[in-house]
């Protein structure tokens, strides 16, 4: 795949961009079995690295996927519960990060952020952990992971409705 490639970054290994893309424009799908809850914490110092895509389903993602950097500001998404697009034009050579917490909702797993953004929040935790107003620019954008958006539904049954047309 020569759109992407991997390579050093400030934190290990990262992904980034082998031309340059368009906002919105596809850069990756993430692909891998589908696994439990329960599966992700038989694997012991990689049980994070699986990503969450139902109430207790998480595909186990490989390279290059599972090497693509966290960043409080990132300029990349995940739409489709699995397919990660650019959230502004990326130019050739940028690393392309995106915000771990629009997919984690599981009261187990945070991780210390050395993004070094100036929106860095420090700690990455559970979307519903996020301030408000970045919690509504991600559901906005459509980025955040569906059963996320299902729970979140669930929890203001009244309002649900519109607000997720909003969403779309
Ligand atoms: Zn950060």
């Amino acid at each position: 795949m020569d759109s992407i490639y991997v390579a050093q970054c400030d934190v290990g290994r990262g992904v980034f961009a082998g031309k340059d893309f368009a906002a919105w424009e596809e850069i990756l799908r993430f692909s891998g079995p589908s696994i439990s809850f329960a599966d992700t914490l038989a694997k012991g110092e990689d049980a994070a690295n699986p990503l969450q895509v139902g109430d207790d389903e998480y595909l186990d993602i490989g390279a290059p996927g599972v090497l693509v950097n966290h960043s409080c500001a990132p300029n990349a998404g995940i739409i489709e519960d699995r397919v990660l697009v650019a959230l502004r034009p990326i130019a050739r050579g940028e690393e392309i990060r995106y915000d771990y917490s629009t997919t984690m909702w599981e009261d187990c797993w945070t991780m210390d952020c050395l993004c070094g953004s100036a929106r860095c929040r420090g700690v990455v935790r559970d979307f519903p952990t996020l301030p408000a107003e970045i919690q509504a620019e991600y559901l906005r954008l459509g980025v955040v992971q569906g059963y996320i958006v299902r729970r979140l539904q669930a929890a203001a049954p009244t309002s649900g409705a519109s607000r997720a047309q909003g969403w779309s």
